[in-house]
């Protein structure tokens, strides 16, 4: 028994996690779909630890990259 790890976006895909974007400035919640964030990684070479693409993710609304990022749920 094993838990979970969820260090690159790969290994959200892998383990059926949606994208949970939270923006700390205006509480937006965004869920994005990691085999998006997977392909972008992929094409433009960007690392695809999370901690990484946190540091990319801006928020859609207010434009602030003070956003976290953790796991969702595909309903
Ligand atoms: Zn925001």
């Amino acid at each position: 028994m094993s838990s979970k790890r969820l260090d690159t976006i790969s290994d959200y895909s892998r383990h059926g996690f949606t994208l949970r974007v939270d923006c700390r400035v205006c509480r937006r919640l965004a869920i994005i779909d990691p085999r998006t964030i997977t392909l972008l990684c992929q094409q433009r070479q960007w690392s695809k630890q999370i901690a990484a693409v946190e540091g990319r993710l801006r928020c859609s609304k207010c434009g602030s990259r003070d956003v976290r990022v953790g796991p969702g749920f595909k309903s």
